[in-house]
């Protein structure tokens, strides 16, 4: 696969423990970094034991598996293979693979479609981030617009076997909006296992905090802001044992004669999204839902958007094109500018 690094720009969120007169032994940590799933990902323990080689080895391997599976730049893939036989044959896959497209099929309904696991056929026209992006052709275009039917994504189990089939040639999965949400998720639960009770996982923008020593929210996680330069946090909101997770037209993108288009597709249109939002931090318990919401809430645009917060009772922080921001948050949610 051919990287755009240009049009890549990674989320950099940065995290700071709020209460650092408590223990001062709780601050030293352990981490590693690694590049996996097109993104950098770091793990830091703030806890004991100190992990054997061997065993952050498995935290990475254990990425990489999971993007073996959902990748649909990877050939092998079951994704691919799934891709591959589109219109033809269902296909045998993986428990976690099934898992994961039974939850975007689920929740791609529950954001009446604004999330679509099938947007392939799209993106591929696309190619946004990739060095041969390009405009799509008006005809184009209306020949995938009939291959976003999340309804035609076919997923049955048979004693014990999993298998998926999207019933139309030409339909395509791309799980980029969930993968990291939902590999930052399994992280998590096998820091757990480890016996690992306080970490701070950052996937690429996908935060994920993992505090089971202390039931207050006492992470003080910065907020990117879409204008500043990377790394650069604008805002705050504190969060305990919870993700955030942030979407924006400046994570991905590429620039065609001029013109900017960003890497979040509006399913209805076939279009990159362009509207007033140009970023935007879900707070959820679930990462991989997180992760479905933050690029819904993209596609959406503002007045949906924000409607669709109150009404599912969600926590969000919108960054507009305006320079201005809001910050939809449950009342005892401390939050500020930094
Ligand atoms: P995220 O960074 O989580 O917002 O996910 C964006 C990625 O998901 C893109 O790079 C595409 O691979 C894919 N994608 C783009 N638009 C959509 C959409 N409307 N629904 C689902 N996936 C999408
Ligand atoms: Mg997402």
């Amino acid at each position: 696969m051919r990287r755009n690094r240009l049009g890549v720009f990674i989320l950099v969120v940065l995290a700071l423990i709020l209460t650092a007169c408590e223990d001062k032994a709780r601050l030293e940590k352990q981490d590693r970094a690694d590049f996996a799933l097109n993104t950098f990902i770091t793990i830091q323990i703030y806890d004991e034991p100190e992990l054997e080689e061997e065993q952050w080895g498995a935290l990475f391997t254990g990425i990489r598996d999971i993007e073996a599976l959902l990748s649909k730049y990877d050939d092998n893939s079951e994704v691919s293979n799934i891709n591959d036989n589109a219109g033809r044959d269902r296909v045998k896959i993986s428990k976690t693979t099934y898992e994961v497209l039974a939850f975007a099929k689920e929740k791609s309904k529950f954001v009446e479609g604004a999330f679509n696991p099938v947007i392939g056929s799209v993106t591929s026209l696309w190619r946004i981030g990739h060095d041969d992006a390009r405009v799509p052709s008006k005809e184009e275009l209306e020949g995938v617009l009939n291959k976003l039917d999340i309804n035609k994504l076919s997923l049955s189990e048979e004693g014990g076997s999993y298998y998926a089939k999207l019933e139309d040639k030409g339909m395509s999965l791309d799980l980029g909006a969930v993968a990291k949400g939902y590999a930052a998720e399994r992280t998590k639960q096998k820091l757990k296992e480890m016996g690992i009770k306080r970490a701070l996982l950052d996937f690429g923008g996908n935060i994920v905090i993992l505090d089971e020593k202390q039931p207050l929210k006492e992470w003080k996680i910065g907020l990117q802001s879409p204008f500043a330069n990377r790394g650069e946090a604008f805002m705050f909101v504190v969060a305990g044992d919870e993700a955030v997770v942030s979407s924006g037209d400046y994570e991905r993108f590429s620039v065609i004669d001029g013109i900017k288009y960003q890497h979040i597709i509006d399913p209805f249109t076939g279009h990159p999204v362009n509207n007033e939002i140009r970023g935007v931090s879900v707070i959820a318990e679930d990462s991989a839902l997180a992760d479905i919401y933050s690029t819904s809430l993209m596609v959406m645009g503002k007045e949906k958007a924000k409607a669709f917060v109150k009404e599912k009772k969600l926590e969000a922080v919108f960054f507009y094109s305006d320079g201005s921001y809001e910050a939809l948050l449950k009342e005892d949610r401390k939050n500020g500018t930094l």
